[in-house]
């Protein structure tokens, strides 16, 4: 038999809805590249959505077919995220920062149709328009120099509309995975797992949001939802101030102008801000929470913030998991901590919120579960409803024959469920069968003054399997040598972890997401050899 309870689809229009009819009148600030600003507000939000839907079915846009954003975070590109769920598509926020071949592969594989985008990223479209093969449309969201402008586009409708509807399961939104191998991956949210994700990011032990709390999200809207965001923010009622430039002096004065509570972005938002603060001689702004992910949180900036009465999110996740695995709160201990204590558990990644569940398997036959014991790390095995089953257009599943989703991270899981990141599965080094962290490595190296950037990759060895080799940046105007480093870290890692050889390069390759690449260190070092004495001379090898 069944239950009696209502039939209420799970679609993302209901979060919009319920933000404009409960809190119509909050508002959403955009400080736009020309350093213009303009305020809405939720009501409004919804009201020009409904009017983008329409314009939509107007340029022929289809149900389940896509649109594409090139655009930074501003009031325009929420409207998108809302008005193409609204009429049934699915919205393909494109990340500029790919490099051309990507951005050419990514908008013909999700075959867009519309494109709408910033005039910052005209040369992008200009360079690109040739090699986009299905958009028929160009809309730019600023000013219409080139292409319709947004404002006029969706000023020819009346906003009479009512939401196309369907299934809590159709696609609403995809995000392609950066690909450090092979071609970027499209990850499709549905409506449900997209709203499943936005009411788990509101958990007290996650985003914490009230309807009083005003939110600066550094986190690009382009980039894995903006941590979901803009959904959670909605279901709260939050206020929303975006910037579409990335500037600190303009965060800066817009946080302190704007009562910003809360703010999110990867660790070099913050660096970047902390330099700000410092040049000038003034103090960060006093923001109630700032949450933190992407990449490892450094233990520096978790403690400079907690001394600013800042409470430290540190959150984990992935494109494939829409993106929120884990987020560090206060835990149950949390009232006994010393400040120490807490800090060293902040800079871990926090604790799954309700719907996300962990596990690690042995890295060597990914299969054997391993304890959550704090000390042994694994391979990372996350599933739930807002995980993915398959990449887009996929021929088969990208989950394990009982569920779960392979992270290519390696972790380790404390007993009280905090997840310690320690590296990813093909950069491990495993070194006499044990396993050595490249992050754990570098993270130690760049806490030398003269270091601005390292990178630990293994090095095929005889008899240990792989040492590491330890690629250092360093700071401009500064001399080290490769015993001054091994010196620095030798309190800092057990002994075996030291570098076999420490080689002093110009720079790290990234991806375009700003992460080191050491597949193409890898690539560019191919034919890299042990120097002096030292037994391995082999081409590297690395797990895959
Ligand atoms: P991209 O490579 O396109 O940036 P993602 O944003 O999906 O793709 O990157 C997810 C990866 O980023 C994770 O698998 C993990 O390796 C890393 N990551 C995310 N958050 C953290 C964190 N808090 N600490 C350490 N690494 C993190």
């Amino acid at each position: 038999m069944l239950g009696a309870m209502q039939d209420w689809s799970m679609r993302i229009t209901h979060v919009i809805d319920h933000a404009a009819r409960e809190a119509g009148g909050r508002e959403i600030v955009s400080r736009w590249a020309d350093g213009s600003e303009t305020r809405t507000n939720w009501a409004g939000i919804r009201r020009d959505a409904l009017k983008m839907a329409q314009a939509l079915l107007a340029l022929g846009v289809e149900k389940g077919e896509r649109v594409a954003s090139l655009a930074m975070n501003h009031s325009r590109h929420l409207v998108s995220w809302y008005g193409v769920a609204g009429m049934g598509g699915v919205l393909h926020t494109v990340n500029p920062r790919l490099f051309d071949d990507q951005l050419e592969y990514i908008v013909n594989h999700a075959e867009d149709k519309v494109l709408c985008y910033d005039a910052a990223f005209q040369p992008i479209v200009d360079r690109m328009k040739d090699r986009w093969t299905t958009v028929e449309h160009y809309i730019c969201y600023d000013s219409g120099e080139y292409s319709q402008s947004f404002e006029d586009w969706i000023g020819e409708q009346d906003g009479d509309f009512e939401w196309v509807m369907g299934s809590e399961t159709d696609p609403c939104m995809i995000c392609y995975t950066s690909g450090t191998t092979g071609n970027p991956k499209g990850v499709q949210y549905e409506h449900r797992s997209t709203l499943l994700h936005a009411m788990a990011g509101l958990q007290p032990s996650s985003f914490n949001f009230n309807p009083g709390n005003v939110m600066l999200p550094v986190v690009p809207m382009f980039h894995a939802a903006s941590w979901g965001l803009p959904y959670a923010g909605a279901m709260a009622g939050i206020k929303f101030v975006f910037s579409a430039v990335n500037d600190p002096a303009v965060l800066h004065e817009l946080m302190l102008r704007e009562g910003v509570t809360d703010s999110a972005g990867v660790p070099t938002v913050w660096l970047a801000h902390f330099q700000y603060c410092d040049q000038e001689g003034i103090d960060l702004p006093p923001l109630k929470t700032a949450t933190i992910g992407g990449s490892a949180c450094p233990r520096f900036m978790i403690e400079r913030l907690m001394r600013n009465g800042t409470r430290v999110q540190h959150a984990w996740g992935m494109t494939e998991t829409s993106p929120i695995g884990t987020v560090g709160g206060p835990s149950s201990d949390w009232d006994r901590l010393s400040f120490d204590e807490k800090v060293d558990k902040t800079a871990m990644q926090g604790r799954p919120i309700f719907g996300a569940e962990l596990r690690t398997v042995d890295l060597d036959d990914m299969q054997t579960l391993l304890p959550r014991d704090g000390k042994t790390p694994g391979a990372l095995q996350i599933r739930g409803p807002w995980v993915i089953k398959r990449y887009f257009k996929a021929q088969v599943d990208a989950i394990t024959e009982d569920g779960w989703f392979d992270t290519g991270d390696v972790g380790i899981i404390h007993p009280d469920g905090t997840l310690q990141l320690t590296d990813r599965t093909k950069d491990v080094i495993k070194s006499g069968g044990e396993w050595i962290s490249s992050v754990e490595l570098e993270n130690a190296a760049v806490g030398h003054p003269a270091i601005a950037e390292a990178a630990a990759v293994g090095i095929y060895h005889p008899k240990w399997d792989e040492r590491p080799v330890l690629f250092v940046v360093k700071k401009e105007g500064e001399d080290i040598s490769a015993e001054d480093v091994n010196a620095f870290l030798a309190d800092k890692v057990a002994k075996w972890w030291l570098p076999d050889a420490v080689e002093f390069i110009d720079e790290i390759p990234h991806t375009a997401t700003g992460k080191i690449s050491k597949k193409d260190l890898r690539d560019r070092y191919a034919d890299y050899k042990l120097g002096n004495g030292a037994p391995a001379v082999l081409p590297m090898t690395w797990h895959g």
